[in-house]
């Protein structure tokens, strides 16, 4: 049992030295600093406990599990500050001082003060499994084995009073004389040094998360960017492609702001940028919720609507056309009247290359741009050529940058010089 006591005393206290050291380095998510600050208060508390048994001081020990309980406090209030909940000191000082006035009141003998710290550690790791449990919103992998273990090491706690009912242990000094404290002691470091990797691995994935959503989205108006867009729709479910077992449907809008450089050079870039957000928020209004909508670059958006055939989806154009005219006659104050053009392509197979579906739906940009603008051209799909040969100055792959251009036939098209060379 000393050796136990030891190894446990120098690991926790490693375990918390390390997790403090990650955090200082990196300061990224104070849950790894407050995780590690709880390990060192739990490596002071099996010191002061260690400390006791030699001695036999039944006050050393009531203090060294009092830290321990602050230890725990810390750690559950750690996981409800990474959960979004706010940091209450008062609801972590609770528990020791809890801890501490039913051991001057009611639990006076060494059993009955061992049995209500182990239940409030027990309830405290429950809790934090709990806190973790609750964060549905956030798809974090590594949140699962922390509730396990949290959980395990919840009950593993409780789990001492019936032990400490049925083989008490009487004093301090006779604690290394315990038939079953050398294994719960055990256990219970196993799982601290368990649960330290597992919090490392959680603040690391809400990292990657974070960063992966930033690469995938456009910061002005919050859509997914290009790349994103491009992704979901490789993603699209078995259930948007088929319905019955037969595939459906797709259509592709490409959407391009109507002399927008003109609103810029007028009205300032800020207004601009208003104009986009504003544009935005409209096809996210108008169009249905299963439509993949992103900001392709500048001023052009796309939408991919799954199940939506050629009429459906020229109708949907049409709406987003003329809610923006609306929307974008005045804003802030002044009078933009801004307006969109709209390219729309449509297959009757959900399977087909989405690629070349944009490819259709920029051609038809291109001739509503051509044909005056603030208005909605479609690709019949039984003509996949239409607007095919009105693709012009090819320069660079504009859709996907790390894609062949084989793959991605779309290029950068100058509507204003094409106009005028028309
Ligand atoms: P067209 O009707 O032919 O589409 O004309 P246009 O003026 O809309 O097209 P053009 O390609 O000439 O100009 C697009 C402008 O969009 C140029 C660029 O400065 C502006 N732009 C691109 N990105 C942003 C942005 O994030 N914010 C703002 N305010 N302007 C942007
Ligand atoms: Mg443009
Ligand atoms: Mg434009």
């Amino acid at each position: 049992m000393p050796t136990i006591s030891l190894v446990s005393l120098s690991a926790t206290t490693l375990v918390g030295l390390l997790l403090c050291f990650v955090w200082w380095r990196e300061r990224s998510n104070p849950l790894i600093g407050w995780w590690g600050v709880g390990q060192l208060l739990m490596a002071s508390g099996i010191a002061f406990a260690a400390a006791s048994s030699f001695v036999n001081d039944q006050a050393l020990s009531a203090f060294g599990q009092s830290l321990m309980v602050l230890s725990a406090a810390i750690s559950w209030m750690a996981i409800r500050e990474f959960a979004g909940r706010s940091l209450n000191p008062l609801l972590v000082a609770v528990w020791p001082c809890t801890f501490i006035i039913l051991c001057a009141s009611i639990a006076v003998s060494f059993d009955q003060r061992l049995i209500l710290a182990s239940t409030l550690l027990g309830i405290l790791y429950l809790f934090a499994a709990a806190e973790f449990t609750r964060q549905h919103n956030e798809r974090l992998v590594a949140r699962w084995p922390a509730i396990v273990l949290l959980a395990v090491l919840g009950l593993s706690y409780l789990a001492w009073m019936p032990l400490t009912l049925t083989m008490p242990v009487r004093e301090a000094g006779l604690v290394y004389a315990s038939a079953w404290m050398p294994a719960v002691v055990l256990i219970a470091l196993l799982g601290r040094i368990a649960l330290a990797f597992v919090v490392l691995a959680i603040v690391k994935e809400r990292e990657e998360v974070r960063q992966r959503m930033f690469a995938l989205t456009d910061s002005l108006t919050g859509l997914p960017n290009r790349r994103a867009l491009f992704d979901a729709a490789d993603a699209l479910t078995e259930e948007q492609r088929f319905s019955n077992g037969e595939a459906m449907s797709i259509s592709v809008l490409v959407f391009d702001l109507d002399h927008f450089k003109k609103i810029n050079d007028t009205y300032g870039h800020r207004l601009g940028d208003q104009v986009l957000k504003l544009f935005s928020e409209t096809l996210l209004d108008t169009l249905d919720e299963d439509c993949i909508v992103g900001r392709l670059g500048g001023e052009e958006f796309a939408a991919i609507l799954p199940g939506a055939g050629l009429r459906a989806a020229t109708e949907a154009a049409e709406d987003v056309r003329l809610a923006f005219a609306a929307a974008a006659t005045v804003v802030e104050g002044h009078e933009v009247s801004g307006t969109v053009s709209i390219g729309v392509a449509a297959s009757n197979d959900a399977l087909c290359d989405i690629g070349s579906l944009f490819h259709r739906a920029d051609g038809a940009l291109y001739a509503a741009k051509l044909a005056g603008r603030n208005r909605v051209q479609s690709v019949t799909p039984s003509d996949p050529s239409q607007f095919d040969g009105w693709s012009v100055e090819t320069t660079t792959p504009r859709w996907f940058d790390d894609r062949s251009e084989a793959a991605n036939p779309m290029r950068t098209r100058r509507y204003r010089g094409s106009v005028d060379a028309a």
